[in-house]
């Protein structure tokens, strides 16, 4: 689950909330929903690096893995004549 730090537009609170997709967060200070959300969490971009080369090592694994199925079966066929 993301989270973003956000800064109330209406006391200049600072806080950080955990964001679900439709969750609105409030400014813990002064209860308002009119926030302006920071970009500039150095943990969530490394948490979506880390996420995002996970992604890539799954879908070579999963390449490799297709591959040596299909040898495999090449392999069978070819000696089965
Ligand atoms: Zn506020």
């Amino acid at each position: 689950m993301p989270i973003f730090e956000y800064r109330c537009k209406g006391c200049q609170h600072e806080f950080e909330a955990l964001v679900r997709k439709a969750d609105v967060p409030e400014c813990p200070s002064c209860k308002a929903t009119d926030l302006e959300r920071l970009l500039s969490l150095p943990a969530l971009k490394t948490e979506t690096t880390k996420a995002q080369a996970m992604k890539a090592a799954k879908a070579r694994d999963k390449a490799q893995g297709t591959e040596r199925t299909i040898e495999q079966l090449k392999y069978e066929r070819s000696h089965n004549d």
